[in-house]
């Protein structure tokens, strides 16, 4: 029997698409240099191979974006489950709302986790502040609004 999975599954899942998300660029960077390095190679003693690399590499790319895409979408998606519940999405910890300067600029309200201090926007991604965007003091949420 199939019942809705527990919120720590998804939690796991978060981490998981998560932790693949913060290494993805790199690695597609990595793959891409590493698909030249052996195009080079292949030059002079099989010029047609580099030339299909070379015309499959434009597919590739598009392929890499379009499931990065994908894979952050899955990740803002299960975070904003857990935030819409007052919830870190990775520990899990209660989250306070914080009012910032960036709230008048883009995505909205801020909301922090008391227990591992990572923030996050409403649209569920992880928010870093700007330097010139005044956090408020944890003790005092509303100090923001003067
Ligand atoms: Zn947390």
């Amino acid at each position: 029997m199939r019942g809705e999975p527990a919120p720590y599954d998804r939690g796991m899942l978060y981490r998981a698409v998560r932790a693949i998300n913060a290494v993805y660029g790199l690695a597609a960077l990595g793959f891409f240099i590493a698909a030249f390095f052996i195009a080079f190679a292949l030059t002079v003693v099989y010029p047609i191979v580099p030339l299909l690399m070379l015309i499959a590499s434009i597919f590739l790319l598009v392929f890499a974006v379009t499931l990065w895409r994908i894979l952050k979408a899955i990740e803002l998606a299960l975070a904003r489950r857990q935030i819409a519940r007052g919830k870190c999405p990775v520990c899990t910890g209660e989250l306070l709302s914080i009012e910032t300067r960036a709230k008048e600029r883009d995505r909205g309200l801020r909301m922090v986790c008391v227990r591992c201090d990572r923030m996050y926007a409403a649209d569920g991604d992880e928010w870093q502040p700007d330097p010139d965007d005044e956090i408020p003091a944890r003790e005092d949420p509303q100090r923001g609004v003067a």
